[in-house]
């Protein structure tokens, strides 16, 4: 990635990505299964995820709000890891934030990496952005990904229109997407699974990492994993 950064409105960015994932408080499921037995959702919990910024949010953020800092690596009190090591993997386009945590969260100030957890937008081989797929690494802690018959259309549509509109301004970030979506490809071949996608068009499907053939699937039926494995539908 070169060092274009587009000029965003961050604020009218996260004004049209604000619809909950889904129509409950998916923290409260998650929470007490936190492998640190921290109680905190998840993605809220520092030890379990480092929340990322574009450059230009934390340019709005550190004067809009107090509710996050430039991450220092001992905000994990439990299992410190090498902040060296997490920032050279950092792509220089993004930055790692701490907030205060989930009990003083400020919804309208969450960060597009909040916004979008557990998803990302899904590249194809041939470089189209048609859904939403889900961080696989996060398989057997997130409540959502054991549940996507339970992610909103709204959610889905301003998904949609964030990354439509993103890349659009810019296009390194749609290359960055690509790379990871191949990544995904990769990993689920590997293992010979297909990829549950959300599509852009509404429906659900499982694509071949192989060959991105689709074949839909009612989304309450997709694999559930770890703790939620035995959840009724
Ligand atoms: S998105 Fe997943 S990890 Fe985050 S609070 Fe909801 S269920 Fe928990
Ligand atoms: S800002 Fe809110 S949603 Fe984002 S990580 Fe912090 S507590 Fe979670």
């Amino acid at each position: 990635m070169t060092d274009f950064l587009p000029d965003l409105n961050v604020r009218a960015l996260y004004d049209a990505f604000d619809a909950s994932v889904c129509d409950l408080d998916c923290g409260l499921k998650c929470a007490p299964h936190n492998p640190d037995g921290s109680g905190k959702p998840v993605c809220c919990d520092i030890c379990q995820a480092v929340p990322v910024a574009y450059k230009q949010e934390w340019n709005y953020l550190k004067t809009a709000t107090d509710l996050w800092h430039l991450w220092r690596g001992d905000e994990c009190t439990q299992d410190p890891c090498d902040p060296a090591e997490l920032l050279a993997e950092t792509p220089e386009h993004l930055l790692l934030l701490a907030c205060q945590g989930p009990a003083h969260c400020q919804r309208p100030f969450r960060a597009s990496s909040c916004r979008q957890f557990p998803f990302f937008p899904y590249v194809t081989n041939d470089y189209r952005l048609i859904g939403l797929a889900y961080e696989w690494d996060f398989e057997p802690t997130c409540w959502v990904i054991s549940h996507l018959d339970h992610v909103t259309l709204a959610y889905r549509r301003e998904f949609i229109r964030f990354y439509d509109d993103m890349f659009s301004l810019w296009p390194e970030e749609f290359e960055s997407y690509a790379a990871l979506s191949e990544d995904m490809r990769t990993a689920f071949a590997k293992q010979r699974r297909r990829i549950p996608l959300l599509h852009r068009n509404g429906g659900t499907y499982l694509l071949s990492p192989a060959s991105e053939r689709l074949t839909r699937i009612e989304a309450s039926q997709l694999k559930k994993f770890g703790p939620y494995r035995e959840d009724a539908d």
